[in-house]
């Protein structure tokens, strides 16, 4: 059937056929254009195609063992299902992003990270084993001793490779459901640079950062370190997030109100440093609070620019880019910062040592010629920028940020793999 879709950013928007992914069923693929779709919480074109393959109804968990942690299920089961499920018997998924509505399939093709990369890494370092549906209804297990290539390249891959079937995960054992949180204030760039070091042994560490300030202020932010208490209280009530009913006017969006929601963000904050318990929908999923949030952006949509720096450029780099936004009045409601640990083996995996920034930009004029200029800073200093997100970078500033490209390209090639999986994003950039 034919429908008209896009990403979270609700930029771009096109008309695809939207196929269902039916249990038990291989379907015969169409030769070209077609790609895996889960929740659709990537922002920009990754899960956008002639032809989508809509995983939901794949969803079974089959099997958890209790003694490895070891987590059995189909691609399609969410992040919302596995805490329903998991939490109240004492495991946690090891990797969350910022949203409970993404699935398991989604997660590996995105190898998502969440607060806790310093020290944990990505959600495919988690997956041991996974199956993939490949372009003549074949389907592969892989893992890091089984085609291991395929596997490398799929963990990441951006549904490039294939539509992933099934996974074997670790899930982490918690002692609670509710988290210590310590909340600090930094004064500028510098102090949440010094403050995100200190707090690197917290498991779980974000800040919140001022993009709008300039000056001496350039950075202000919150940094929000958590662990999970050891209380043994497991109790998890899934709360109704009520919806923006329409989507809002682009105009109401601008410098002044931007600023002005920046400025008491940060000052809702009042000690230097406070602590609290919070449980797991506010310490980890804030943004869930309002279901359909991206209506706020207005009809054009908007665009989120993450970036990651190496470690040694990431300080003047980080400053570069903010004082190229706060002159530019592209103001970005939600900037988020974040520490890195090591890259892992994966080819198209996102994070590598060092902070990432993401920023959210309402899509209006000159903006996207703003971001170009973020792009070559950005290259320059040996930083990339995160496929999931993205819907507007060239294929020459991919190339330059993901080595592991070319050896991308030869698995994609010799499992057959590039004619059929496709999105407008790997058009885009050539993949
Ligand atoms: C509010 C919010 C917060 C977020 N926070 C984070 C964060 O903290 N960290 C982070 O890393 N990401 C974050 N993200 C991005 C999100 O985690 C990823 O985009 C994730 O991939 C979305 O999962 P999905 O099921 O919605 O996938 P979709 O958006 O439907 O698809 C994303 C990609 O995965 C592929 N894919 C999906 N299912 C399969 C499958 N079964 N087989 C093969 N390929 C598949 C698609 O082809 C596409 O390339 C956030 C997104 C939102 C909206």
């Amino acid at each position: 059937m034919k429908k008209t879709v896009s990403g979270w950013g609700r930029y771009p928007v096109m008309e695809a056929e939207v196929r269902e992914l039916l249990p038990g069923s291989t379907p015969a693929l169409p030769e070209e254009g077609v790609i895996a779709r889960g929740l659709g919480r990537s922002y920009g074109d990754s899960a956008l195609a002639d032809t989508l393959y809509r995983t939901l109804p794949r969803n079974r968990m089959l099997d958890f063992d209790g003694e490895r942690g070891e987590l059995h299920c189909e691609a399609g089961v969410s992040f919302a299902e596995l805490l329903r499920v998991f939490v109240p018997r004492g495991w946690f998924p090891p990797v969350t992003a910022g949203t409970k509505h993404i699935t398991v399939g989604g997660a590996i093709a995105s190898d998502v990270h969440g607060k806790n990369h310093h020290r944990d890494g990505c959600f495919s370092d988690y997956v041991r084993e996974l199956t993939l549906l490949g372009p003549g209804g074949e389907i592969f297990a892989c893992s890091r001793e089984e085609n291991p290539e395929l596997f490398h390249a799929t963990c990441g891959g951006m549904g490039l490779t294939g539509i992933i079937l099934e996974a074997r995960m670790r899930m982490r054992p918690i002692g609670s459901s509710k988290l210590d949180v310590m909340t600090l204030k930094a004064e500028n760039l510098e102090e949440i640079f010094r403050l995100m070091e200190e707090y690197g042994d917290w498991p779980y560490s974000v800040a919140w950062l001022d993009c709008m300030a300039g000056g001496r202020k350039l950075g202000r932010s919150l940094l929000m370190a958590g662990r999970f208490r050891e209380d043994g209280r497991l109790d998890y009530t899934e709360k109704a997030a009520p919806g923006i009913p329409f989507t809002l006017p682009g105009f109401l969006l601008n410098r002044g109100t931007v600023s002005a929601f920046n400025a008491l963000y940060y000052h809702r904050v009042r000690g230097k440093r406070t602590s609290g318990i919070q449980d797991i929908h506010s310490f980890f999923y804030p943004l869930d609070i309002i279901s359909n949030w991206n209506r706020i952006y207005g009809r054009q949509g908007f665009l989120q620019y993450q970036f990651v720096l190496p470690k040694e450029n990431s300080y003047e780099g980080m400053k570069s880019v903010l004082e190229e936004i706060s002159a530019s009045g592209m103001g970005s409601f939600l900037s988020v910062l974040k520490l890195m640990g090591p890259e892992n083996d994966n080819f198209l995996s996102f994070p590598l040592e060092g902070y990432t920034l993401a920023l959210d930009f309402k899509v209006q004029p000159g903006l996207f010629d703003f971001l170009d200029g973020l792009d070559c800073l950005v290259a320059d200093l040996g930083g990339r920028i995160y496929l999931t997100k993205d819907a507007r970078m060239s294929s020459g500033i991919f190339e330059e940020g993901y080595p592991g490209l070319q050896r991308f390209r030869e698995v994609r090639n010799s499992y057959g793999m590039a004619g059929c999986f496709e999105s407008e994003q790997s058009r885009r950039l050539e993949i």
